[in-house]
């Protein structure tokens, strides 16, 4: 594989409207519940990890799809504003702007629908066409709010260029053998873990069984696994390590949580930063966790993501004890 010649962060996948409403508390099915006035700010996984390294101070490009309509321009005008380079995002005639509904109660826990829109249009063919998008980068950051096709050629592309494929298998399905031989870092919360996994891997422990989970991923092509774990933090594991499993904790900061929305794309534009400027992968979760529990701490998700100077408050708070808010 040719070495990394840059240390860009590439991110390839999806980017939407989100349209929010608070509530007391998430309806059931068949329920009809009263909320709050509906804010429509920037979002969108792949959009909201661009944004998440820009504003820590990394140089990103975005490769997307937006409609050609309103919800696009904002789209593209908040991207600008975090410093992302949005060139390769294109507009698309006769396509809504993806878009994800999203209610918020008080505890601050939420429940998403995501309509793809013109996420949805982006093609394997569209990403080989943009070849000089993938040349001097360090990481490229994947997640599957877009078509698998497409996040394979774009993991082909970057490993052709020598840089490092970050996947976060996100809304979760089942990746197949060949794009997993091409990533580098698989990163997952609690749910997508089970699901990657199994459930009688994970065990039914207060902790994951770390062990079973490295076996059972040994061999298949990342070399780390990076678990979510919400208020708990995170973990990263070796899975090129052998016997015993090489784990390292990533614990978060407590803090008074406001609104989860977008905390693990916080944790995975955080990680994506310190891996490119050269950190370990010990060290890129580590500061990955508390970058995702100063996202908790704020509404919105974009809206929420620290700069370098609010992330140095914000740990300094931290580390006299006490929740921070
Ligand atoms: P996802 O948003 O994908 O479900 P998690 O809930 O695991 O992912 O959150 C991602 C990261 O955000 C965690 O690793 C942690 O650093 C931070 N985080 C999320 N929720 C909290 C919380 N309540 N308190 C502190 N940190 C949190």
């Amino acid at each position: 594989m040719p070495e990394p010649s840059g240390r860009r962060v590439l991110v390839v996948g999806s980017l939407n409207a989100d349209l929010t409403v608070r509530t007391r508390r998430l309806p059931g099915p068949g329920e009809t519940v009263t909320g709050s006035d509906l804010v429509v700010s920037p979002g969108g996984k792949s959009s909201n990890q661009a944004a998440a390294a820009a504003l820590l101070g990394a140089d990103v490009a975005l490769l997307g799809r937006v409609g050609r309509d309103g919800n696009g321009e904002l789209l593209v005008a908040s991207l600008a504003g975090t410093g992302v380079d949005a060139t390769y995002v294109e507009r698309l005639d006769e396509v809504a702007t993806g878009t994800a509904l999203i209610a918020v109660d008080d505890a601050g826990e939420n429940s998403i629908i995501v309509s793809p829109g013109a996420n949805g249009h982006l093609s394997a063919e569209d990403v080989e066409q943009a070849r000089g998008f993938f040349s001097a980068a360090a990481v490229l950051c994947l997640c599957l709010e877009v078509s698998l096709s497409a996040v394979r050629a774009a993991a082909r592309a970057a490993t052709a260029a020598g840089v490092r494929v970050i996947l976060n298998p996100s809304p979760f399905q089942d990746v197949g053998a060949e794009l997993l031989e091409l990533v580098d870092v698989l990163v997952v919360n609690e749910h997508e873990l089970r699901d990657l996994v199994g459930p009688r891997t994970v065990g039914d422990g207060d902790e994951p069984d770390w062990e079973q989970i490295v076996r059972s991923l040994a061999g298949h092509g990342p070399d780390h696994l990076v678990v979510t774990l919400g208020a708990k933090g995170a973990v990263a594991l070796d899975l090129s390590a052998g016997h015993p499993a090489q784990v390292h904790q990533a614990p978060a900061p407590r803090v008074t949580a406001v609104d989860t929305t977008g905390c693990g794309d916080a944790f995975l534009g955080a990680l994506s930063h310190r891996l490119a400027a050269g950190d370990d992968i010990a060290a890129a979760a580590r500061f990955a966790a508390q970058v995702g529990a100063f996202a908790a701490t704020r509404p919105g998700a974009q809206a929420s993501y620290p700069t370098p100077g609010e992330l140095d408050r914000f740990r300094s708070m931290a580390e006299h004890g006490g929740a921070v808010r």
